[in-house]
């Protein structure tokens, strides 16, 4: 299939770019590098250095199968103080994409969407029945294009599939040390994981751990982490489905959560992330983040139902590969005291 590929340059696009292309896809990157980086568009994928707003001249010559569309930022406390980057890059810029799509009769997409459309849940696990309300701009922009997914199926035949997101961890780690490893590397780091790495690294004195008096078992926030490969695997099998559909002309939208089915609190994750490093990670308890659930778990059964996928890898394999991928991003700075056994 040929696939044009947004924001192919990120964390998750980069991941799902390079299976693609072991999967015998043809991959097309459009990503403009805002927060990408131009050595994670894989070997063997064509690169245009553009915007979603941009796809136009793209979509024209491409005749492309499918549309997988992960360009957005996603910074939740950015999108409360800037909420206009987010409903111009989300929202409008998405916009932007599906017009470009129709224009140019391409019909299947598979998006990026958030388990953040949820917002606070009344019980766990979420499905994806469960009331949304997402509680900033970043999740409201996402849940926006959802709806939009959903119009355009029903008016313009459109076959979709939005994948939710929960905590997504790990790395792409290539069996060789040349190309082919992907994973995390934000500027502005504010996920759990790899904060956790950096401090065993030595680049943090310590770990805050966000709140420690949450109705859980240990007091600490659960998450539902999932592994970048499982996600990955998910993406593929939407894209088989989107583009099965796409030449019926009747229209569907499947939206899946994507999440192990199962939390892990913060307090679980720094006890992997010691066991993993063999380094002490010292953490701190810290007040809780404005806004932050205590609980947020997926229910995975739709997506095991419709796509047939269920995610194999565990917390401690999500930690290893992202400690990997540091060490071979930063090997000065995580090998300097040694052992791990990733
Ligand atoms: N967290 C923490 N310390 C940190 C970063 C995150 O205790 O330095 C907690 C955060 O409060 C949340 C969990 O770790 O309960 C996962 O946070 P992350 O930002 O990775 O993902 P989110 O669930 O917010 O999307």
């Amino acid at each position: 299939m040929r696939v044009l590929v947004t924001g192919g340059a990120g964390y998750i696009g980069s991941v799902v770019s390079a299976e693609l292309l072991d999967a015998g896809h043809q991959v097309t990157v459009l990503d403009n590098l805002s927060t990408g980086h131009a050595d994670a568009v894989p070997a063997g994928a064509e690169f245009v250095q553009a915007s979603i707003t941009e796809a136009d001249p793209v979509l024209a010559g491409g005749q492309f199968d499918a549309v997988v569309h992960f360009a957005a930022k996603s910074l939740v406390p950015e999108s409360v103080t800037a909420p206009e980057l987010y409903w111009q890059n989300n929202t409008a810029g998405s916009l932007a994409l599906l017009e470009s799509m129709r224009r140019h009769d391409v019909g299947a997409i598979v998006f990026s969407s958030t388990a953040a459309t949820y917002g606070e849940p009344d019980t766990v696990p979420i499905l994806e029945s469960s009331p949304t309300r997402p509680t900033n701009p970043y999740g409201a922009s996402k849940l926006a294009v959802d709806h939009m997914l959903t119009s355009y199926a029903a008016a313009h035949g459109f076959s979709a599939v939005s994948l939710r997101y929960f905590n997504v961890a790990g790395a792409r780690i290539a069996s060789d040390d040349s190309a082919g490893s992907y994973g995390e590397r934000h500027a502005t780091e504010t996920h759990l994981i790899p904060i956790a790495l950096q401090v065993a690294a030595g680049l943090r004195p310590e770990l805050q751990v966000n709140g420690v008096h949450y109705p859980t078992p240990d007091g600490s926030c659960v998450r539902d982490y999932i592994h970048v490969l499982d996600l990955a695997d998910a993406h593929l099998r939407a894209l088989d489905r989107a583009s099965a559909r796409a030449g019926d002309g009747q229209g569907s939208h499947l939206i899946c959560n994507l999440g192990s089915g199962s939390g892990s609190s913060v307090r679980e994750v720094i006890e992997s992330v010691r066991r993993i490093t063999g380094r002490p990670t010292p953490a701190v308890d810290a007040p809780n983040r404005p806004g932050d659930p205590a609980v947020l778990i997926a229910s995975n059964d739709k997506a095991a139902d419709e796509l047939g996928w269920r995610p194999t890898r565990d917390l401690d394999r999500m930690v290893a590969d992202a400690w990997e991928f540091f060490q071979r991003l930063r090997p000065e700075v995580a090998g300097a005291t040694g052992s791990g056994n990733g």
